[in-house]
């Protein structure tokens, strides 16, 4: 995701919005990067590593703290979901169910860009899941699972306590 020129460091906890793919795996439905080989697991935060190096078309920039601004590295996140929306589209691997959209808390090391933010670790804060029988499985990542960005129901919704707790849980810093 192109979340633009970087502007700052920061240390603050964010909340913006981004895309997932939705992978079959064993144990049911995955969150997924939709740019990277990698799968987002229930309960634990992502940690960013940088991929640069197997970038063929990449300028090495060598060792970097991650995310790095001279680098693109680290999960993004954008402010506006009008952002997010493009990636929610695209060509497929199999064994991607579908692409969704969410938003997400990101943490860490932090940068802040023009439209949103890169950051070292990340979990899903609320998910917009259209079909049912998804959004049930996905119900594991413990986040509100919802219809759309526009319903007021919500699947597997904790009360607003009980989730400040969760998050707090997960993205506590260790
Ligand atoms: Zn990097």
């Amino acid at each position: 995701m192109e979340t633009g020129r970087t502007l700052r460091e920061s240390s603050l906890r964010v909340t913006g919005w981004r895309a997932w793919v939705v992978t079959d795996t064993a144990e049911g439905p995955r969150l997924g990067s939709v740019l990277h080989d990698l799968l987002w697991q229930p309960g634990g935060p992502v940690v960013a590593e940088c991929r640069r190096d197997d970038d063929p078309f990449a300028t090495p920039i060598g060792p970097h703290p991650v995310p790095a601004a001279e680098c693109n590295c680290g999960f993004h996140a954008v402010r506006d979901p009008v952002d997010a929306l493009s990636y929610a589209r695209g060509r497929d691997e199999p064994g991607t169910v579908c692409r969704i959209l969410g938003e997400v808390v990101v943490w860490g090391h932090v940068l802040e860009t023009e439209a949103g933010w890169r950051a070292s670790h990340a979990y899903p804060a609320r998910l917009y899941v259209p079909d049912a029988e998804i959004a049930a499985a996905l119900a594991t990542y413990s986040v509100p699972v919802c219809g759309s960005p526009s319903s007021q129901t919500c699947t597997a919704t904790p009360s607003p306590s009980e989730l400040r707790s969760r998050i707090w849980r997960i993205a506590a810093p260790s």
